[in-house]
């Protein structure tokens, strides 16, 4: 629910990479077209769109204390991530709905687009199939083949057939359909239909390192007999008004930090959860604490997504190839040590309990021992159908898949490098952009 857009250079630098048409000056309307922001308008802000970003309704004390370890470590508040700067810290806005009878629930890009078109006669929503092929005539792609159930069906399109299926389904659909690298292609038996060697390529992601602190603190979520008593008190909370515990987005603070001050923008970003997010919540955390996730803005380390085997419901193969680059392992590391010192501010003394895992004392080795043991992705995979020019391009500036008709990709695989934040709203302005396009051709 993190409404954040990135850096405004990230977009000048898809445009110097030959994304035309992609600088900031150029996707600024698209990011205001789609918001919805409960601040009002602006000139960096939208609040007659679909997406409705707004305040956290009940952020949780701890985050606020969050917030005055950062000033105690000379860091700088802000309070729009979205805004003149974008490094400091702060809460950070939410894709929730603030307003209406769905006051205090996510608007996905489902709520915002989806479900008030549904009733559209030129709409046909069908869930539970999965698209195994896109069936092309030459170069042309006339439709696709999906599978539902045990039935395998065809849609045929008139125009154009859009991939959305993100950075892992776009390219797997496309290396089934035999648009790929070619020797990818021919080690799973499949026809080469039209060679691309970037297809599935460029895969990048916010490589993320967590940090969590046992608490007293039971405003936090947690594991226990109050922690359910208090779920229990929020549920009514949200049913009489849409406010309270469960709108919590959990990661409720953060901030953009520069590791050097002279950078010109930040190249770490904190997540402040009021919770123990322990191995995605695959290990249960008993009792009550908070965490504090770093990452690394824009990663040297590309990975892949290629196929395990020809068949299209497989999952696809997915490598990132995490700190293959050493300059992202230095970073994090440093990252990591600018965390511990702000979670070690006096401002958090009330809510500190014991770190878990580490001490805050480790060596280099240590602490980059840990980051190589339980550093994970922080969910932003780009970059697999890669946007721009030259023979690795996938898709053009109108992201039209390059040496096909009538067929695009529209989704954050078209990313050619990560932008510095969470990459929903950019997907969201991509796709904003790629409706123009799209309506501009017809
Ligand atoms: C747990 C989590 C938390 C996140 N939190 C935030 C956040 O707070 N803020 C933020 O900005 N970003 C966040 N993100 C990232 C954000 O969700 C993604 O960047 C965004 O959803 C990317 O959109 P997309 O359209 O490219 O892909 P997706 O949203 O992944 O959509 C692709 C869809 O295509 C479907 N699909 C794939 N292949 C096929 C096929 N062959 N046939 C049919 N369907 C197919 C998939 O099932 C999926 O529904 C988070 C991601 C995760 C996983």
């Amino acid at each position: 629910m993190l409404y954040v857009r990135g850096h405004p250079s990230d977009y000048d630098d898809w445009a110097a990479a030959g994304c035309t048409g992609w600088g900031w000056a150029d996707v600024l309307p698209f990011f205001l077209k789609a918001e919805g922001n409960q601040r009002g308008p602006s000139a960096l802000h939208g609040a007659g769109g679909p997406l409705q970003v707004g305040e956290q309704p009940s952020p949780r004390p701890v985050s606020r204390a969050f917030l005055e370890a950062c000033a105690q470590s000379q860091i700088r508040l802000n309070d729009d991530f979205n805004g003149p700067e974008q490094d400091g810290a702060g809460l950070y806005q939410v894709t929730q709905f603030w307003q209406g009878a769905q006051r205090g629930e996510r608007c996905s890009a489902a709520a915002a687009y989806l479900h008030p078109a549904m009733e559209r006669k030129n709409l046909h929503v069908m869930t539970g199939a999965r698209a195994t092929r896109i069936l092309l005539e030459e170069k042309r792609a006339t439709g696709v083949r999906y599978r539902r159930g045990n039935h395998e069906e065809t849609a045929t399109a008139r125009r154009e057939v859009l991939v959305a299926g993100g950075a892992f389904g776009s390219p797997q659909l496309l290396l089934l359909s035999g648009i790929g690298p070619a020797d990818e292609l021919k080690r799973h038996g499949i026809e080469v239909r039209h060679a691309l060697p970037g297809v599935g390529r460029n895969l990048q992601d916010h490589l993320d390192f967590v940090m969590l602190w046992k608490s007293p603190d039971t405003d936090t979520v947690g594991i226990s007999a109050v922690g359910t008593l208090k779920i229990l008190a929020a549920m009514r909370q949200w049913r009489r008004d849409g406010t309270g515990l469960l709108t919590s987005p959990a990661a409720e603070a953060g901030a953009f930090l520069k590791s050097d001050p002279a950078l010109p923008r930040a190249d770490l970003q904190l997540h402040f959860l009021v919770s123990l997010v322990d191995d995605h919540l695959r290990k249960i955390r008993f009792g009550h604490g908070y965490s504090c996730h770093v990452c690394v803005l824009r990663p040297y380390s590309r990975g892949e997504v290629g196929l395990k085997d020809a068949d299209p419901l497989a999952a696809p193969r997915i490598d990132p190839r995490f700190l293959s680059d050493e300059r992202d392992a230095a970073l994090l590391a440093k990252g990591a040590r600018i965390t511990q010192a702000i979670m070690g501010a006096p401002a958090l003394e009330p809510h500190r309990g014991r770190q878990i895992y580490m001490t805050g004392r480790e060596s280099d080795d240590e602490l980059m021992a840990h980051i190589r043991a339980r550093a994970d992705t922080i969910y932003h995979p780009v970059g697999t159908c890669r946007m721009g020019t030259g023979e690795d391009a996938v898709v053009d500036p109108q992201l039209r898949v390059r040496g096909t008709e009538r067929l695009r990709v529209v989704d954050a695989s078209v990313m050619p490098t990560l932008i510095g934040g969470n990459t929903n709203a950019p997907t969201i302005m991509i796709a904003e952009k790629a409706a123009e396009a799209i309506r501009a051709a017809r």
